[in-house]
C-alpha cells in the first residue's frame, strides 16, 4: 500500500508531470516571471471557468482577503462579521487593517455561518460579512444576500477551501463559490483543492469599480506607472505558478469526483454509527471535500489520534481552538461559551486523508483502523 498522506502532491504530480513541466519550462524560456503571459492565460481560464467577470491573481489567500478589505473605503473602527470556526486568516486581515472584527457561531450541520447568530451581530457600523466556504461547501449566500441588501454591506466570500463547488440557488440555478457576493477570495496553497508548488491566490468580482480599485491595490496603489493615488501592497501570482495553475484548473472537476468518492467511501464505512458523524451536504451547495471532518461522540480524540498514529494514518484536527479564544484575538467582549456549536466542535472533531489520489486500499486501511478503535 501507498504511504498515506493528509495531501498526497507526488502522486497527483506523476499524472500531470508532462504538462506541468513543458509550462514551467515555458516561463523559463521566455523569462516572463512576473506578471507574464502564464498570468494572463490563466487568469482568462479562471474568469471562464467560474464564470466571473474579473479575477485577479495576488501572493496568497490571507492577501487575497487584505486586498479586498482594503477596496472597500473602510475607515478604522468599521465592523467586520465573520464567523469564530475558521482559519485565522480570515479575522488576521480584519484586525490587521484596523477594522473590528465580529465573530458569530456556525451552523452544527453544515459548519458553515449561522444565519440566526449573523443578523444578531449586525449594529449601524457593520460594514462587512466574511461568510467562509469551510471544508469545501457554501454557506447560505442567498440568506447571506438578502441580509446584505437590506443593511447596505459588503459581502467579501473566503472561497479558500471551496474553490470549483457550486451553490445552488432555491430556484435550482447554480453559480460558483466567490462569485456570488461583492468579492470572493481564494488561495492556491499547495494542499488547497487547486493548489500550485508554492505561494498563490486570486479575488474575483463581478463588479467592474471594485477590480478596478483592487488592481490599484495589489500593484503599490498606483494608477499611473510611478504615480501613487491610495496605499497599495504588493502582491503577485508568480508566472511559474500560473503555468502550473493553469494546468490543474484542468483537472479540478475530475479531483473534487475523487475527492467525493473517497468521502462516499468513508460516508458509508461510518453510516448510522452512535459515536461518529458524518459530514452533511446543504441543500445548497454541492461539496468539494477540501476536508473530510466527522464530529466524534464520546471518543477520546487524543487516544484516537495516537491510534492512527500508530497504523501511520495522519489526522488532523481542523480547528483546535476557536477564534474568540486565541491568545491573540482574545477581547473583553468575547468569552468561553458564547459560540457554543464553535467550541463544541473544536472539541469533537477529526479530519482524515483527503485528496485526489487516495486508492480503495488506502480507505479501507483508514475505516478499518479508526472503526477498530471507536468500537473496542
Ligand atoms: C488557506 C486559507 C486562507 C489563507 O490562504 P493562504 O494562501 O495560506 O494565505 C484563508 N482562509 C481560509 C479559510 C483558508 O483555508
Amino acid at each position: 500500500m501507498r504511504k498515506i498522506q493528509m495531501v498526497d502532491l507526488k502522486s497527483q504530480y506523476e499524472k500531470i508531470k508532462p504538462e506541468v513541466d513543458k509550462g514551467i519550462q515555458e516561463v523559463i524560456d521566455n523569462c516572463a516571471f512576473i506578471n507574464g503571459p502564464a498570468v494572463h492565460g490563466f487568469q482568462a481560464d479562471m474568469e471562464k471557468y467560474l464564470d466571473v467577470k474579473h479575477v485577479i491573481p495576488c501572493a496568497n489567500g490571507t492577501d487575497a482577503l487584505q486586498v479586498a478589505m482594503m477596496a472597500l473605503g473602510l475607515k478604522p473602527g468599521d465592523e467586520v462579521i465573520t464567523v469564530s470556526f475558521t482559519f485565522i486568516a480570515t479575522a488576521e486581515v480584519i484586525a490587521l487593517l484596523g477594522f473590528t472584527p465580529v465573530l458569530v457561531d456556525v451552523d452544527p450541520e453544515t459548519f458553515n455561518i449561522s444565519i440566526e447568530s449573523l443578523k444578531k451581530a449586525i449594529t449601524p457600523k457593520t460594514k462587512a460579512i466574511v461568510p467562509v466556504h469551510l471544508f469545501g461547501q457554501c454557506a447560505d449566500m442567498e440568506a447571506i444576500m438578502e441580509i446584505a441588501k437590506e443593511h447596505n454591506l459588503f459581502v467579501i466570500e473566503d472561497t479558500c477551501q471551496a474553490i470549483g463547488a457550486d451553490y445552488i440557488f432555491k430556484d435550482g440555478t447554480k453559480k460558483k463559490a466567490g462569485t456570488i457576493g461583492h468579492i470572493g477570495c481564494t488561495s492556491f496553497f499547495p494542499s488547497k483543492n487547486l493548489g500550485c508548488y508554492g505561494d498563490g491566490g486570486a479575488i474575483f468580482t463581478n463588479d467592474d469599480e471594485l477590480d478596478k480599485q483592487m488592481k490599484v491595490v495589489v500593484n503599490h496603489g498606483m494608477v499611473v506607472r510611478y504615480y501613487h493615488d491610495f496605499i497599495g501592497v504588493n502582491s503577485r501570482l508568480d508566472s511559474i505558478q500560473a503555468a502550473i495553475l493553469k494546468v490543474k484548473l484542468q483537472h479540478l472537476d475530475d479531483y473534487a469526483k475523487a475527492r467525493n468518492y473517497a468521502a462516499n467511501y468513508y460516508n458509508t464505512a461510518f453510516a448510522n454509527h452512535s459515536k461518529i458523524k458524518t459530514p452533511v451536504t446543504a441543500k445548497n451547495s454541492t461539496h468539494v471535500f477540501h476536508q473530510y471532518t466527522l464530529v466524534l461522540n464520546n471518543v477520546d480524540r487524543a487516544a484516537l489520534i495516537n491510534h492512527m498514529t500508530a497504523k501511520e494514518i495522519p489526522a488532523m484536527i481542523y480547528y483546535p481552538v476557536p477564534l474568540h479564544m486565541q491568545k491573540a484575538y482574545i477581547d473583553t467582549r468575547y468569552k468561553a461559551g458564547d459560540f457554543p456549536v464553535t467550541e463544541d466542535l473544536c472539541a469533537s472533531v477529526i479530519s482524515l486523508p483527503m485528496h485526489s489520489e487516495l486508492d480503495d486500499e488506502q480507505l479501507k486501511y483508514i475505516t478499518d483502523s479508526l472503526l477498530e478503535f471507536v468500537n473496542q
